[in-house]
């Protein structure tokens, strides 16, 4: 065991972004020293590939991840006109500056004008200066799908023609393409029949993304089938799924995509509670899960400061801040290394900890990003 831990110690000593396996035992032969304790949380080195830092407060998350052995990959996101990708791309090249090893960018792109002649040019244009500078993938949101129109008013979907020369783009720089793409599927369900307290909270507050409300809206399989197809399209295309590739609800079906689509993996960002939850009734399925894909399963928490447990919480001083995000990632920790018998805010009902082997949680929390975002080394 000890040698073990020496091991590891003097691979942590490399850049956090460096790649570094572990030789793989199976499953009959681990004992107690295979796996994980709480103790070992500050000492692994982890990466959590999914936040969104926006501005200077925001670096608290920098702060924290230092103490606790975490390097953050931030994503860019075009939500609204009102906060630019440019000024999301420019914020993280000063940080990259700044935290040198400890932060990664993804970035987006502007969907603005969309339908008129010039946007492909421009698109591709700023996607190609931005990979220059560093960015490691590109994000697409929900708003593709749910909110974009072309000429004919009609909703425009991810496997649309317009979105195929920037997929060719990204499969030949081998940039990873983020996709958020749909909702839960809670989304489309009336409040009280949704599945966890958080997306009860969050569609209570945007009334807007809750497609319960807006029929005339593409519907949650139609939001996966066009995501499907633009997997089909672009098999070279390195995809990371955002949010348990909006199949959060099952284990198996999401576990039929990454079979479909070898050129798939996930994050799971926002979306633990929702393998917490399935563990409530089924522990040893979602278990299952988690060791059959466990090459395929990235870690990432869409941390960021405006998140509603942070502002119902009334959380604003740094102490606060800091304080929080460590609550989260070590309540994943718990949840991902122990066999502990759990409760969270998130999830009704009491769950068991995954207890997953130490092989299986550097995959989850740091190799399989390296992998996925394969600029993430440079
Ligand atoms: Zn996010």
């Amino acid at each position: 065991m000890h040698q073990h831990r020496l091991i590891l110690l003097s691979l942590l000593t490399m850049s956090l972004f460096t790649h570094c396996s572990s030789p793989e035992k199976s499953a009959s032969t681990l004992d107690s020293s295979d796996y994980y304790t709480m103790e070992d949380f500050q000492r692994v080195k982890k990466i959590d590939a999914h936040v969104h830092l926006w501005k200077e407060f925001d670096t608290l998350f920098l702060t924290q991840a230092a103490v606790d052995n975490f390097s953050l990959v931030n994503v860019s996101v075009y939500s609204s006109p009102n906060r630019t990708v440019e000024s999301q791309d420019e914020f993280s090249l000063v940080l990259k500056d700044r935290y040198p090893g400890e932060l990664a960018f993804i970035s987006s792109f502007s969907l603005e004008g969309f339908n008129d002649a010039g946007w492909t040019e421009r698109t591709l244009y700023y996607l190609r200066s931005i990979i220059d500078k560093g960015a490691i993938g590109v994000k697409v949101w929900k708003n593709i799908g749910l909110e974009l129109k072309n000429e004919s008013d009609e909703f425009v979907m991810i496997d649309d023609p317009a979105f195929e020369p920037i997929m060719t783009l990204l499969t030949e720089k081998n940039i990873t393409l983020l996709g958020h793409l749909g909702e839960p599927k809670n989304t489309w369900l009336p409040i009280e029949e949704m599945t966890v307290k958080g997306d009860r909270d969050y569609f209570t507050e945007n009334p807007k993304y809750h497609m319960y409300l807006h029929p005339e809206f593409p519907d949650y399989d139609a939001q996966i089938a066009a995501r499907d197809r633009l997997l089909e399209l672009n098999p070279r295309l390195t995809f990371v799924g955002a949010h348990l590739g909006s199949l959060e609800w099952s284990v198996d079906e999401l576990a039929k995509r990454l079979d479909s689509y070898p050129n798939m993996t996930v994050d799971l960002a926002e979306r633990i509670s929702h393998l917490q939850h399935q563990a409530v009734t089924d522990w040893q399925r979602v278990h299952d899960f988690l060791i059959n894909y466990q090459d395929r399963i990235i870690y990432g928490t869409d941390l960021r400061t405006s998140a509603s447990d942070i502002t119902e919480k009334g959380l604003s001083s740094s102490d606060e801040i800091m304080g929080h995000a460590h609550e989260i990632w070590l309540r994943h920790w718990q949840f991902f290394v122990t066999g502990e018998e759990m409760e969270v805010p998130k999830v009704t009902g009491k769950f068991k900890g995954m207890q997953l082997p130490a092989s299986v949680v550097d995959k989850i929390y740091r190799t399989n990003a390296l992998k996925s975002y394969p600029r993430l080394n440079h």
